[in-house]
């Protein structure tokens, strides 16, 4: 039996995304730049998806750009700002982002940019105040996740980004876990850009999407053809466009779900496990955090191991930490929170979706309090 919770890295397709997907893999091949009418049936489909999209965000379909992930549309959004503005040489982000956005931020330093970090509190949350002492005349650009693909913690976006355009620094937020689990509205939210990517909300994998506000200027970063509004060349994925529009409506369409029922899962998954594990610890702010996400820090141990475990059993979890060079480092987001390092070693994080049952709960929590314990019973003996 395959319980998987580890939907915050990927998320299973959805079958009528699949159904909506198949004539464009199958029969419906042409390029949608081909000026012939089997063309022009591709540009329909795609043209279609991005209307799907923008309505999905109360965006206009114009300001829609499909990427090959979220990671490619956070390179667009960034590097495609900062060109646009040569002038200013400064960009703020946050300790905590995924990263597409750190590993970047690197880069730039070493392109001689001047990059600052903020950090979070120890519920994970960003100081608005703190953002707003960052800023500075020759700010370019800033990109703050709506919500941490570790803890699930959500950043006060609407507060960051009034901040923003009150400096006229545009904003870019990385919503790659947000969208499909909470509302996002760019209609109310003055961000200048906003990422998404739909293997997060059952659509297929390596499309991304970025939306760009008006006025907002960005140049391409891939060049070449002049498809999607000459910021990225190269023929569109038409059959994964095409199941990311289907995958966003659905994903609005089981917004409330996504709120109450696997809300519900996920809150009694980490009642029972707090209540049945001694020395296990809930990390992230309570309130502000995605309905699907918890992570638990099991005091004492290595994720790992807890992992290998669960595997075993059929369970599938995961763990912010990277295994890099064979020393295993905490993982940036809990450090720049300040979780302890025996509990941050020992953080696992359980993130649902629509298709988990209870069933998966259950067995969950029917495994891992004999599991935790028998990894501490061999601790001990060490
Ligand atoms: N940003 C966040 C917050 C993510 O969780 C991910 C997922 O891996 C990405 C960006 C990158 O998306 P992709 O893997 O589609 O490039």
């Amino acid at each position: 039996m395959l319980v998987y919770l580890d939907n915050n890295a990927t998320t299973a397709l959805d079958p009528r995304v699949l159904e909506a997907m198949m004539p464009y893999l199958r029969e419906q091949y042409a390029n949608p730049s081909s000026i012939h009418y089997f063309g022009q049936q591709a540009r329909h489909a795609v043209e279609t998806a991005r209307e799907q999209v923008a309505a999905a965000i109360g965006a206009k379909p114009r300001q829609i750009v499909f990427t090959g992930g979220g990671t490619e549309a956070n390179a667009l959004a960034i590097r495609g700002t900062l060109a646009a503005r040569p002038d200013k040489r400064h960009f703020v982000t946050t300790r905590i982002e995924h990263d597409s956005v750190l590993r970047l931020a690197e880069q730039l330093a070493r392109e001689g940019y001047r990059v600052t970090y903020i950090g979070v509190d120890r519920a994970g949350r960003v100081d608005p105040a703190e953002f707003e002492a960052a800023m500075s005349d020759d700010t370019a650009l800033a990109s703050i996740m709506h919500a941490n693909n570790e803890t699930g913690v959500i950043q006060p976006i609407q507060a960051l980004a009034e901040i923003a355009a009150a400096r006229r620094v545009p904003l870019h937020t990385d919503a790659t876990q947000s969208v499909g689990k909470l509302p996002v509205d760019v209609s109310k939210l003055p961000v200048s850009l906003l990422t998404m990517a739909a293997h997060k909300f059952h659509g297929p994998k390596g499309v991304g999407v970025l939306y760009i506000a008006r006025g907002t200027r960005v140049l391409p970063q891939l060049l070449g053809g002049h498809q999607e509004r000459d910021l990225r060349a190269g023929t569109e994925n038409v059959a994964g466009v095409v199941g990311t529009g289907e995958a966003i409506r659905l994903a609005i369409e089981h917004l409330g779900e996504e709120n109450t029922r696997v809300r519900g899962l996920r809150d009694r998954l980490e009642a029972g496990l707090l209540a049945g594990i001694p020395a296990a610890h809930p990390i992230g702010d309570r309130e502000h955090r995605l309905p699907n996400t918890a992570n638990i820090g099991f005091e004492g141990l290595q994720a790992e191991a807890i992992l290998m475990l669960l595997s075993n059993e059929g369970i599938c979890a995961s763990s912010g930490s990277a295994c890099s060079s064979g020393s295993l480092e905490p993982s940036h987001v809990l450090q720049a929170m300040g979780v302890p390092e025996a509990i941050a070693h020992g953080a696992i994080r359980f993130s649902l979706s629509r298709f988990n049952q209870d069933a998966d709960v259950d067995r969950v929590l029917e495994i891992m309090p004999r599991a935790i314990e028998r990894l501490r019973a061999i601790e001990r003996t060490r």
